[in-house]
């Protein structure tokens, strides 16, 4: 068991919801309100909710003036053009959206997404004042095989190849392990916190000042029960979560496991 980290965090943790193709505009706002009711007073932790593009326009008029703050799940590498479906940073901005989703594996996976596509799109939120979360991780077989640091260290090294390591500061990074992703089966706090101290290093070896202002969350089944271990940890500064962000008694448990 890895102990955890009882100091209090020098900056508050993140939680982000991300819905993923859920929802509908009656069915959001109740969650919106219930998130709200059960966070009010003093917030636990930051709170980020990725909803799909339609939605957006319904986050901001909900949760303008709250402490919640909301966001997408991709952009276009492009800034705007003959791109059929695609959905530009500058968009996003238009409906005061600050954070986006890049490069998770659920779409990486299904429309065969380079690391060099990823971290075009990373760069354009960047170029437009988002904040990206860059999704990293393995899968199942490259753990076994042990590979998972090869295969990290490549998503990174793409980005620090193509617009070096200061183009993490001021980014989250979330280490998603494909294998944790919708299975129920969460990475030990061990194995998270081993992965995210590697891309903590990774990030410093190329810019060290970058590495200090980067946060690196968890990604993968995160649930009320493990949340408490997994943000308790030093080196873990929030979650990305899923399915338990669908419901609203889950997600406020898991934003309450952070320390104060
Ligand atoms: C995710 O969507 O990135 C995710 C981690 O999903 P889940 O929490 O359902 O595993």
């Amino acid at each position: 068991m890895h102990t955890p980290d009882t100091s209090s965090p020098s900056t508050p943790k993140i939680v982000v919801a991300n819905w993923k193709m859920h929802g509908n505009l009656q069915r959001n706002q109740h969650l919106i309100q219930q998130y709200l009711q059960g966070l009010q007073g003093d917030m636990p932790c930051e709170v980020v909710v990725c909803v799909p593009y339609p939605y957006l326009a319904q986050m901001q008029h909900l949760l303008a003036g709250t402490a919640l703050h909301w966001g997408a799940q991709n952009i276009a590498k492009f800034e705007q053009g003959a791109y059929t479906g695609e959905v530009s940073a500058e968009m996003l901005c238009d409906f005061a959206a600050r954070y986006v989703i890049i490069g998770h594996s659920e779409r990486s996976t299904a429309y065969c997404e380079s690391d060099e596509n990823i971290a075009e799109k990373f760069m354009m939120a960047k170029r437009h004042g988002l904040i990206p979360i860059l999704c990293v991780g393995e899968t199942l077989l490259e753990r076994e095989a042990g590979v998972m640091e090869r295969v990290v260290g490549k998503q990174l090294e793409t980005i620090i190849r193509l617009f070096g390591g200061e183009a993490f500061a001021d980014t989250l990074i979330s280490y998603e392990p494909i294998w944790a992703i919708g299975t129920g089966l969460a990475a030990s706090a061990e194995q998270a916190v081993a992965m995210h101290s590697f891309i903590r290093d990774t990030v410093a070896a190329a810019d060290s000042a970058a590495a200090k202002r980067l946060k690196i969350l968890y990604g993968g089944s995160v649930n009320p029960q493990n949340a408490i271990q997994l943000l308790h940890q030093k080196e873990i500064d929030g979650a990305l979560v899923g399915r338990c962000s669908l419901d609203a008694e889950q997600f406020i448990k898991i934003c309450q496991a952070a320390p104060c």
